[in-house]
């Protein structure tokens, strides 16, 4: 049996980067330069990517896992960009072994891309040995995509402006999801370019912090009093999202079935783990095509 050094100092590990899921998303507005303001509480499920790190006297980036061909070019990945930005910042050489799994659907909505490069912030760190400096990393986050902060957090917060003002939520009770990606491509600028022509300047009115809600129950029935704004939109775009957001409400048991940022990925709420695994057997027969995964919400 070989005993791996750099198991012990901590020069192996692998962290979960886990899926993005808007509870709900508001437009509010839009501001001079375009960019749409929006409201949302953004969760992340306990089903993601994998960033696994082992030290290496040089930077060396793998991809494998089921949608591992679907990512395009390795100087474009968000892990490498991640990589590249935190040595640059720090005046550290890049180094490492990066071995990305791949397990979340591509540009599908569920940030996984975002998810992957925050991984990557936060696993060199360790990796490298810098310190926690959590300003600048935050800073740094920012440069690499406006959902990148957030997905440092890795725990439920409101969103608010153009992504840039972010509030811890308090803690929640967990949460029974199903998410579904049909394979249809749904790209976020065309979502919003849709989105601006139907609303034609009518925005939803801002809603109050959501505060505590203790039970699950309590959060459903909140929940159920907003929305995502960008469905129509992203519907017209794919309209496989309208048949994929009607079969997980016809699942028994679903209390909200929504679409998550600007789609394709829907999900549905339900009040227990056996009732979210029975939509889950389901929607795989009736949608073998589809990607289905029960989930709850991740835990460090
Ligand atoms: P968002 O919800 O933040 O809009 P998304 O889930 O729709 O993101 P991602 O899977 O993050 O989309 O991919 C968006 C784009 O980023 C894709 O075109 C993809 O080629 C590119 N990309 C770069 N790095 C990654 C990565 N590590 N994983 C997935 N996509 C990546």
């Amino acid at each position: 049996m070989t005993i791996s050094l750099a198991n012990m100092s901590g020069g192996h590990f692998t962290l979960t980067a886990p899926a993005k899921i808007n509870l709900f998303l508001h437009v509010t507005g839009r501001r001079d330069d375009g960019y749409h303001l929006l409201q949302s509480v953004v969760v992340f499920a306990d089903a993601g990517d994998k960033v696994s790190f082992t030290r290496h006297d040089s930077l060396f980036i793998d991809i494998e896992g089921y949608f591992a061909s679907h990512v395009g070019d390795l100087r474009e990945n968000l892990v490498y960009r991640a990589a590249q930005a935190l040595a640059q910042e720090y005046k550290h050489e890049a180094t490492g072994k990066l071995v990305l799994e791949k397990n979340l659907p591509v540009a599908s909505g569920m940030g996984g891309g975002s998810s992957d490069a925050a991984t990557t912030l936060k696993g060199l760190v360790k990796l490298w040995g810098l310190p926690d400096e959590r300003d600048r990393l935050y800073k740094l986050a920012a440069t690499l995509g406006a959902d990148v902060p957030a997905c440092l957090v890795r725990r439920p917060v409101w969103m608010e402006g153009a992504g840039e003002k972010m509030m811890r939520m308090p803690d929640m009770p967990d949460m029974h999801l199903v998410l579904v990606t049909p394979p249809v491509a749904t790209p976020t600028p065309e979502v919003f370019k849709r989105f601006a022509k139907r609303a034609a300047g009518r925005y939803s009115a801002p809603i109050q912090f959501i505060g505590r809600r203790k039970t699950m129950h309590e959060w459903i029935a909140d929940l159920k009093l907003y929305r995502n704004d960008l469905t129509d939109a992203a519907i017209e775009v794919s309209p496989d999202i309208r048949t994929a957001l009607a079969a997980i409400a016809a699942t028994p048991n679903c209390h909200i079935a929504r679409l998550s940022g600007s789609g394709a990925t829907c999900f549905g709420i339900y009040e227990s783990a056996a009732a979210a695994q029975a939509a889950v057997n389901k929607l795989r027969i009736e949608h073998p095509r589809w990607w289905v995964k029960a989930a709850g919400l991740f835990k460090e």
